[in-house]
Order: C-alpha cells, then sequence, then structure tokens
C-alpha cells in the first residue's frame, strides 16, 4: 500500500501547487485533479469546489451505517509555497526518490499527510470496511495564505459536507526517545495569530527645532520598546517537561526550562533554532515587524505606524489579548489607533477524547510502547476552522524510527530540502486506517 502513497505523494509534487499569497497563484485544481484520479480507481464520489478559478478544494465521503454517529474528517492541504531551485541538493518540484526518502515541496507539508489521508480512503473502500459513521476526506486549497479560498471557504459557505466531530492533518508523528520510551507529538492546538496594527499621531514641525517636538516615530519606538519589555505569563502545555527530555535536552536544563522562573535563563544555553521554538511554546510572542513613520527629513513626524505579529498560547481569548495591548499602551491607549489585520483566536483541543484513544492503540500496535504526547504549533493551520466549530482536531501522522528526528522535520516546514521516507509514508497510511476501522470502538 505504500507504494500508492509514495507515488501520489510524487505526483503531487510534481504538480508545482506554488501559492505565493497572491489569488492568481496556487493552481491547486491541478492536485485536486491527481486526488480525484486515484479516488476514482476505488469508485469513491468526490466534489470540487472551486470558489476562485483554478483553486479547487476536492471532498470525499464514504457514509456511515449511522447518520447519527460521530464523523471523521482527514483534511489536508494542496498547496505549497514558494521554493527557491539553486537552494535546494535535489529539484524541489522533481518528486524524485532519493536513497528511499520521496523528496521536494510539499513533502512533509503537507503531501504526507495529504495522499496517505486519500489513499486509506481507497483502501478503506476497496476493502468494503462500513465505518458507523461518515469519513470525509479534505484535499484543501490555499492553506499556506490562511485557507481563504479552501478550509474557510467550505467552513462558511458547504459547511455540512465538511462537518465532523473529530478531525486529523497536520502535522506530528516523529519519533521521540526519552528514558528508553518512544513518544509520538500530536498536535492538539496551535497559537491564536492576531497582526495589529498601531498607528501613532505627532504633531508637525520644522526639524531645526526638536525640543519638546511632538514626534510620532519617538512615540513609536518607545511603544515598541514597552511590547519587547511586556512579559505576560508563561505557561507549559501538558506533557512540556516530557517532550523537553524527548528533545535529548540534559535533566538539569530540563527542570530549569519547566519552571516558569528559569525558563528564560535557561533558553541562553539552548542553540538555534531550537531555543526560539521552545520559546514559542511557553511564551505569548509579540514581534514588531513593520515600522513606517515620518515623510521628511527636515520634518517632524506626525504620523507613524507599526504592525505587529502577536501569537498568543492556546486557553486566550481575543479579548484576553485586546486587553494585554491595552495594558502595554497605558497612558497611550487614547493616542493611537489600534486596527486587525488578522485577530484569529488561539484553538485546543482536549486530550481525553475516543481519537486520542483510538490513534494511541493504533500507534502502539504499530510501534509496541509508543506513547502519544501532545504539542502545540507555534504557527497557524487549517485545523482552526474546525475548533471553532467545537470538533476536537490533531494533528498527527507517523514516521519511521529511521526518518529525520522531531527538530530536523520542523526545519523543513518552508525550509530546504524536504523528504520524507517511504516508510513513514507506509506508517501514516495505516495509521489512518487504523483510525477510521478503530475510531467507532472508543466512541
Ligand atoms: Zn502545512
Amino acid at each position: 500500500m505504500s507504494n500508492a502513497t509514495t507515488e501520489l505523494v510524487q505526483q503531487l509534487i510534481r504538480n508545482e501547487c506554488v501559492n505565493d499569497g497572491t489569488i492568481e497563484s496556487g493552481h491547486e485544481t491541478r492536485n485536486a485533479n491527481t486526488i480525484a484520479s486515484a479516488l476514482e480507481q476505488s469508485k469513491l464520489d468526490f466534489e470540487f469546489f472551486e470558489e476562485i478559478p483554478g483553486r479547487a478544494s476536492i471532498v470525499s465521503r464514504i457514509t456511515g451505517s449511522d447518520s447519527e454517529a460521530p464523523k471523521l474528517l482527514l483534511q489536508g492541504h494542496t498547496d505549497v509555497v514558494p521554493a527557491l531551485a539553486l537552494d535546494w541538493d535535489f529539484d524541489p518540484f522533481g518528486g524524485e526518490i532519493i536513497d528511499g526518502y520521496v523528496t521536494g515541496r510539499g513533502a512533509v507539508d503537507m503531501f504526507n499527510i495529504t495522499a496517505a489521508m486519500a489513499i486509506a480512503m481507497i483502501n478503506i473502500s476497496n476493502s468494503g470496511f462500513k465505518p458507523k459513521g461518515d469519513i470525509i476526506f479534505a484535499g484543501l486549497a490555499d492553506e499556506e495564505a490562511g485557507g481563504n479560498y479552501g478550509a474557510r471557504y467550505l467552513v462558511e459557505n458547504h459547511y455540512d459536507l465538511v462537518q465532523a466531530n473529530y478531525v486529523l492533518s497536520e502535522s506530528g508523528g516523529t519519533h521521540m526517545v526519552n528514558n528508553d520510551k518512544t513518544f509520538l507529538p500530536v498536535v492538539i492546538g496551535e497559537k491564536g495569530v492576531h497582526w495589529v496594527k498601531i498607528e501613532i499621531e505627532g504633531t508637525p514641525s520644522h526639524g531645526s527645532k526638536p525640543y519638546g517636538a511632538d514626534n510620532s516615530n519617538i512615540k513609536a519606538v518607545e511603544l515598541i520598546q514597552r511590547f519587547i519589555d511586556f512579559k505576560p505569563p508563561i505557561q507549559f502545555i501538558q506533557g512540556w517537561e516530557t517532550f523537553l527530555g524527548a528533545l535529548g535536552i540534559n535533566k538539569e536544563l530540563v527542570t530549569k526550562l519547566n519552571s516558569q522562573e528559569s525558563v528564560d535563563q535557561a533558553l541562553l544555553e539552548i542553540d538555534q533554532p531550537l531555543d526560539s521554538v521552545l520559546h514559542s511554546c511557553c511564551h505569548h510572542t509579540f514581534s514588531p515587524n513593520v515600522i513606517h513613520g515620518g515623510v521628511k527629513v527636515n520634518t517632524i513626524a506626525d504620523h507613524t505606524y507599526i504592525e505587529l505579529d502577536i501569537r498568543t498560547l492556546p486557553g486566550t481569548t481575543c479579548e484576553q489579548l485586546a486587553s494585554m495591548i491595552n495594558e502595554v499602551l497605558g497612558n497611550y491607549s487614547d493616542q493611537v489607533r489600534i486596527s486587525y489585520l488578522q485577530n484569529e483566536e488561539s484553538t485546543i483541543s482536549p486530550t481525553s477524547t475516543p481519537l486520542w484513544d483510538s490513534l494511541q492503540a493504533v500507534s502502539s500496535s504499530i510501534f509496541p510502547g509508543a506513547h502519544l504526547l501532545p504539542t502545540i504549533s507555534t504557527f497557524g493551520t487549517d485545523s482552526r476552522y474546525w475548533r471553532y466549530k467545537g470538533a476536537i482536531a490533531y494533528g498527527a501522522a507517523l514516521f519511521d524510527p529511521t526518518d529525520v528526528n522531531y527538530q530536523d522535520h520542523l526545519a523543513m516546514f518552508h525550509g530546504r530540502n524536504e523528504k520524507v521516507s517511504i516508510k513513514s509514508l507506509a506508517h501514516t497510511t495505516d495509521l489512518y486506517e487504523g483510525v477510521i476501522r478503530s475510531l467507532q470502538d472508543f466512541t
């Protein structure tokens, strides 16, 4: 069965569905067509949803025996971010197999999962297995630019077709070892994404007399410094200590990283890029990425704006973030104008669920003794659209222990030289098939 997943990943890579954020990019209909040809062979029905020409998402369904039973959605995106061929050791859109790995843009973000889901649907359909609740597959366009033409469009306009109680998507599943025990990360939540624009006014006057002037640039710099100095409470997710140990961090450092008092000091002892990953997993982050102000060198600036990329930890609401921003602004509160370029709340799913139990049972049937480990994603994924609707959504896959480790796997997301082993593709396909078959036993 692994061959079918491998071949599908290769074709999806070669279709070059590159989403650069413009409406004209993506061309995900190419990948929807490729998946459709695979589904057709096993007589699975499917439907295209193409809000924007060329940007189709594809949805397929295996109808269960009980329309009241919980439904499971397997959703994966079909677009990728750009890749510069010069930077890579192989052709990013060649889909070549090199030393047992499928290589190319999308190999881990996230055609390994999207393809394994489609093939799991096909295998289940061919086997004649009848699930109790509906099993839905969605290959989604535009995830890499926020999902507006894919997940968001479907959830807002055709929710009846993609409604599910349980959802699987990216990423997770690389082997992590702590004290001889194997842990498999499962993404249970993701940080909120809040892009905030703050406009600051000043009073224009001659640049030759700056003393006492009302300069909007100076106020903006002061505000940015306040955001840098702002220290809202640190939060650790469930299983944080185990997660740290499974990264190969020594015990003494794990103890320091597991304390709100010493974590910031301990992060100085961690190398890049792991330090920034760990930092983002336990801090709200405020990154002032745009500053624009003033019009002329001899004129005191009277208008400046800054744009902050704010990422909040799971459990934080938009209201809570707004009050944090107000706290930072302090005396500037009534002198600035705030607008949100994006304001999407963090999401998290509990682990005491039938889907978790099913994933655990199937994973440990393939890798005896392996334990699921909850993690969060520092970036946004399409799963949030279903969590907002109340669904339980996890990022779950299953890699081979010989495949790359957690850190190297993370570095491939939007990075160079993406690759996934053929063995991992087989395990991930088996995982989804196993969950489709066993979920009903845990509900
Ligand atoms: Zn992705």
